[in-house]
């Protein structure tokens, strides 16, 4: 396991991407993780921080557009059988999240679909089950929604979610599903940056979101407290790449929409630093001495550049090898 307290909670939060308060910025008390408390956690921080968070909207190809800027990446299926979503954002967004909504089109949401458990994928749901969805998940991501679930390397325990924020489908087993005249299989990972990711393909119109098995260019966070590992992470992504064609059109749970080259891009950096890591490992180093060679020194300029940076990244991959 991790020593939290060796964890660099800076690592989580970007500032270029979630930092709004002059009373985190400049102040170092990221630095300093034992004084830690409620208003600095990441977690908090990151809710905060989706008040003022703009959302961009990208019209994909055939009905499927993608929200971004609320937690992770919100896939919407648009038609007359009602919007399907694809993860539910961050609450402090809501006013601009429905306003983005209402622009695709007239259709009411009807359906949700979360991809893993994760706050930034799923504390939206209590309010868009408010307006009518029926939420979808893998029976993990009710599992930890329903009871509480501690993140170590957040420092962070979540209490159960509201009764309107559970899932009432439960994925058991890979499904086909048919709406607004698109086809979408949805396909459970096993256990990779949890144990509930799943992914949702639009077949017709050859779009694949993969949850937060891809972080496109970034360093990706990995849930040891519930079930995902680096090697669960890897195995993800090679059936990601497995499944990509040339011109599949690829969301990653954070990070801009993406392709194939930048899933094997992802998949190699993944496994360079995790045989590194390992070597180091098996020579005897503690995590502060193979975090002190810099394994990920050639990867940090391409993907450290958001909330998990190389020695944070270098934790995780440990922790698994
Ligand atoms: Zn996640």
């Amino acid at each position: 396991m991790i020593e939290r307290d060796s964890l660099n909670p800076t690592s989580w939060v970007s500032r270029r991407h979630f930092i709004t308060s002059s009373v985190i910025a400049g102040t170092g008390v990221w630095l300093m993780p034992r004084r830690l408390f409620a208003a600095e956690n990441p977690v908090v921080t990151i809710r905060n921080a989706a008040a003022t968070a703009k959302i961009t909207v990208t019209k994909l190809r055939g009905n499927v557009s993608v929200l971004e800027g609320s937690g992770g990446n919100i896939a919407v299926l648009t038609g007359r059988d009602g919007k399907l979503l694809v993860d539910a954002g961050i609450p402090g967004t809501r006013a601009r999240i429905t306003e983005a909504l209402a622009n695709l089109s007239d259709d009411p949401v009807k359906y949700l679909i979360n991809t893993h458990w994760h706050f930034d994928h799923t504390d939206g749901n209590e309010w868009l089950h408010s307006i009518g969805a029926e939420i979808t998940a893998h029976e993990n991501t009710k599992k930890h929604l329903a009871t509480t679930t501690r993140v170590e390397d957040w420092n962070f325990t979540f209490p159960p979610a509201p009764a309107g924020a559970l899932p009432t489908k439960i994925l058991t087993a890979d499904e086909t599903l048919h709406l607004n005249d698109s086809t979408l299989a949805v396909k459970y990972y096993g256990t990779a940056h949890t144990d509930s990711d799943i992914s949702v393909e639009f077949t017709d119109a050859d779009i694949l979101h993969v949850a937060d098995t891809f972080w496109n260019g970034y360093y990706p966070f990995i849930d040891y407290s519930t079930g995902g590992s680096i090697d669960g992470m890897i195995r993800a992504t090679e059936a990601n790449v497995a499944r990509a064609g040339d011109k599949t059109v690829v969301i990653p749970g954070h990070g801009p929409i993406g392709n194939k080259s930048q899933l094997v891009e992802f998949r190699d950096m993944l496994v360079a630093i995790r045989e590194k890591v390992a070597g180091l490992k098996k020579q005897g180093k503690s995590p502060d001495e193979v975090v002190a060679t810099k394994p990920t020194a050639d990867y940090d300029a391409k993907w450290g550049g958001f909330v998990v940076n190389g020695d944070f990244f270098t934790r995780l991959v440990y922790a698994g090898v």
